[in-house]
């Protein structure tokens, strides 16, 4: 029988198998029905939607996701999860893509870039969680 090759490289199925330990899903149980990036808050500010991202995920394109910043934008508020017709807990699925970012000592917000008005009207707690979250 002749023997068919993945059509998706080495490194990102690399990339799949790092998503699936970190984050502990099944992101192949996705159907694409896009009912996470219907119900998501925080959809306008991502480089693209949740669904889109899963999608691209399935290929292992994790550095794709990472700069559509979906994993930063994440408020963690689990209604995709809820709603999710497969069951996937969708936002753990971008922690670990936000995780991967941080692994890479890449961080994911600068002091410097944070505009003044914001440094002087944010309560420091939020610059707290901010780094917390955002800082490798
Ligand atoms: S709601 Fe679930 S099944 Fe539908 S696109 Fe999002 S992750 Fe995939
Ligand atoms: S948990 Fe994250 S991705 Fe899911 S709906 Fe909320 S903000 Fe959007």
């Amino acid at each position: 029988m002749a023997h068919i090759s993945s059509p998706i490289n080495p490194e990102n199925q690399r990339a799949i198998r790092r998503i699936a330990e970190i984050s502990g899903e099944d992101i192949f149980e996705c159907m694409q029905c896009g009912t996470c990036s219907a119900v998501c808050p925080m959809v306008e500010s991502m480089g693209f939607t949740t669904r889109k991202g899963i999608h691209l995920l399935q290929f292992g394109r994790t550095q794709e996701v990472m700069d559509a910043r979906i994993g930063e934008f994440c408020a963690s508020c689990h209604t995709c999860m809820v709603r999710c017709p497969r069951g996937i807990d969708v936002p753990r699925v971008y922690e670990a893509v936000r995780l991967l970012a941080l692994r890479q000592n890449e961080d994911l917000i600068k002091p410097q870039d944070i505009p003044k008005e914001t440094m002087e009207e944010a309560p420091q707690i939020a610059f707290v969680s901010t780094f917390r979250k955002l800082t490798s």
